[in-house]
């Protein structure tokens, strides 16, 4: 058995070569870590509830046009990527506050915003990820004018459209954090959605109880994470045949 070259190891994930040049191999790990590394756990089942959201959401956002680079499911914890050169900028979507907006401006949690608002964070793990402006990302030639501009408006539309989709299954989006690549093809450059679109990254709250969905229940320590991952899945009609037994999936990496 050959093992894969790992190329980049992150938090919650693992990215390998790919089978062909252009892409790799994107495994979701049960790793749960929040504020920054400093608490971490397991959560079992995790990783392929993640992989299997976060298909459904990219293959849906294809549909619409929103080019990402998910290109197939592999196994339970796997899944075929589009290699992209990352913006080094997080997109952090805000319909509701929730969070970090809390406790930076001084908002109760559950205050609906005025509009949509969007923020934009420097992905570093040694300065905690700031938030910084459009000023800083161009200046600094993290992404050009151009780019952020469609980075600002396929982020709205990612927002619209997700916005509807957990609407329809009784869950409200209160915020959620993308990213963005560029992917070269010939001389044709094109920014794409890329990491995941999952619990992990997302604040969903239900509709009629406002219990959490999310993360926010590791960060919090409020129990149940697993079986919030699962009811998500479960209203988005992915979950797996067997049903959560067969979450555990394959962890053998080839
Ligand atoms: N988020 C994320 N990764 C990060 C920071 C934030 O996925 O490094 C997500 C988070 O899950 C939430 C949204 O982005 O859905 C807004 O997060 P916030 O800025 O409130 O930070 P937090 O309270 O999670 O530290």
């Amino acid at each position: 058995m050959t093992r894969r070259r790992p190329v980049y190891e992150g938090k919650a994930k693992v990215l390998f070569e790919g089978p062909e040049p252009g892409t790799l191999v994107q495994y979701f790990k049960d790793d749960a870590t929040a504020f920054n590394g400093e608490k971490k756990s397991t959560v079992t089942g995790k990783g392929v509830l993640n992989n299997r959201i976060s298909e459904h959401l990219m293959v849906k956002l294809s549909e619409i046009g929103i080019h990402n680079h998910f290109i197939r499911r592999l196994n339970m914890r796997e899944q075929l990527i589009k290699e992209v050169e990352i913006i080094p900028v997080e997109i952090i979507v805000r319909n509701v506050a929730a969070g970090s907006i809390c406790t930076r401006l001084g908002i109760a949690e559950g205050t609906a915003l005025p509009r949509t608002i969007i923020e934009y964070c420097f992905k570093s793990d040694d300065l905690n990820d700031p938030v910084v402006s459009e000023e800083h990302i161009t200046a600094f030639g993290w992404a050009t004018p151009v780019e952020l501009d469609e980075i600002m408006s396929l982020s709205l539309r990612v927002n619209d459209f997700l916005l509807g989709l957990f609407t329809a299954i009784g869950i409200r989006l209160i915020d959620f954090k993308l990213e963005f690549g560029r992917v070269f093809e010939g001389d044709e450059m094109q920014i794409i959605l890329a990491d995941e679109i999952s619990p992990d990254n997302c604040r969903l709250w239900d509709t009629a109880t406002n219990k959490k969905l999310d993360k926010d229940r590791f960060r919090r320590d409020l129990g149940g994470v697993e079986d919030a991952y699962q009811e998500v899945a479960r209203r988005l009609g992915i979950m797996p045949e067997g049903g959560p037994g067969d979450l555990q999936g394959t962890t053998a990496i080839q």
